[in-house]
């Protein structure tokens, strides 16, 4: 790619290549590279200390605990051009969302992150930066919803070409690459049917064809996977999930490791200026703390739901990645640390049976999205999934989304089972 990039971000000077993004910026002060002296190497430290720590130490001026909201616009310069701590006007970098980049850097073991006003902004920011017209790509032939629609309704329009292919399936990955192809779109688990792609194999099969591979991180989290130690060459997060963990937010965020690959995709996110608000960024960051012990808590109870359906006859299949009949099971207990929170099920009475559930459950509130601490139930072909029906991509009628949340397991149970009747 030949861009000519004008703009230095702000607390980057002195980066080296692949340093971790967060060393390189004390909000309020200037720039120093490198941990804070006393401080621990947080680059050896753990996830939930980098999720913690990582781009959010106490406010210099004050010590506020919690850095704050930077609801500002512009910057005052020391004499022209003289910027303090590198900001100029919040649209290149405010820092309160520099926070953010930086702990989504860090726990994706990333140089450096993008954050974006939503996961599709951050998704779009992608293809444009890497594509242009006439180049090719493959998706997941269960993608999530709104990425397919991101290829086939605006960027199709624009000459990105792209196929669906079946990506647990590395023969048909291969049969489907083209010349053209510039990038290999994974998601693993895969929404809603909880497939599973091998990412270090799908990396090699891109990087031979010179492609890139994306990996939508949305449904594992960095907590359960983190895709760019496994060859993954961006990272793309629905923050609005997982991450940002309450239900409160819209978000994206892009990671990378090579910093050349970091800089052209920060330059469109001005360029194209679809950056996440610094309140947005804030509510993020607030998520990302507890991001671990949530994540363990929505497996260990997605775990007990798959055992009730699992038992329950009006149920006739069980899609969970850590069920060991399930046929990613092996690859996701390479790549992930445990299963997620994700369970969908298909139900003996077909389409009106799973939207009656969906319309039963008390604790489950019905809705789309996931990722929240608290449980929610839908029926994705009418709903998160509703703009792929007639495509290749349609989902079963008799299928039922469970975004499993934190709640007492013997509630969540006992709602499941007065809803399955
Ligand atoms: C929700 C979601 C997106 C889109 O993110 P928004 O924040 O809604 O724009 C992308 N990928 C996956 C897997 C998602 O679940």
């Amino acid at each position: 790619m030949t861009l000519s990039l004008t703009e230095s971000r702000p607390g980057r000077d002195g980066a080296s290549e692949g340093a971790p993004a967060w060393t390189l910026t004390l909000r309020g002060e200037s720039p120093r590279a490198g941990p804070r002296p006393g401080n621990v190497d947080l680059m050896s430290e753990g996830f939930e200390t980098l999720a913690i720590h990582a781009g959010q130490e106490p406010d210099p001026h004050t010590g506020a605990v919690v850095p704050p909201i930077y609801a500002v616009s512009t910057y005052k310069q020391d004499g022209v051009g003289g910027l303090r701590a590198g900001y100029e006007y919040s649209r290149s970098a405010n820092p309160t969302r520099t926070g953010l980049e930086e702990a989504m850097a860090a726990v994706e073991g990333g140089s450096r992150s993008l954050a974006f006003a939503s996961g599709l902004a951050a998704e779009d920011a992608v293809l444009r930066t890497i594509c242009k017209p006439g180049d090719h790509a493959i998706i997941p032939n269960d993608a999530y919803g709104g990425t397919y629609r991101l290829f086939s309704k605006v960027h199709e329009r624009w000459g990105l070409r792209y196929d669906p292919a079946p990506l647990g399936n590395l023969r048909a990955v291969a049969a489907a690459m083209t010349q053209k192809t510039r990038v290999v779109w994974v998601e693993t688990p895969t929404n809603p049917l909880l497939g599973i792609a091998d990412i270090t194999a799908l990396a090699e099969l891109a990087h031979d064809n010179g492609a890139l591979l994306v990996v939508d991180n949305t449904f594992a989290s960095p907590y359960l996977q983190q895709p760019l130690a496994l060859g993954a060459d961006i990272v793309v997060h629905s923050t609005t999930k997982y991450v940002g963990g309450h239900s409160d937010v819209i978000g994206g965020a892009l990671v990378v490791r090579d910093a050349g690959l970091g800089e052209e995709l920060a330059f469109h996110q001005n360029a194209m200026g679809a950056v996440a608000g610094p309140f947005d960024a804030w509510l993020t960051l607030r998520g990302l703390k507890t991001l671990g012990v949530r994540m363990d808590r929505h497996c260990d109870n997605a775990e007990r739901v798959v055992d009730l359906l699992l038992a329950h006859p009006k149920v006739t299949s069980v899609l969970y990645p850590g069920l060991a009949e399930h046929p990613g099971h092996e690859v996701a207990a390479k790549q992930m640390r445990r299963f997620g929170g994700m369970v969908s099920f298909r139900v003996a009475g077909g389409e009106a049976e799973a939207v009656e559930i969906c319309n039963r459950t008390r604790l489950f509130t019905l809705a789309e999205s996931l990722g929240g601490v608290e449980s929610l139930i839908e029926h994705p072909g009418r709903m998160t999934h509703a703009s792929v029906a007639g495509s290749p991509l349609e989902v079963p009628g008799d299928l039922v989304r469970l975004s499993v949340g934190i709640e007492t397991i013997d509630d969540l149970l006992a709602d499941l089972t007065q809803a399955l009747g």
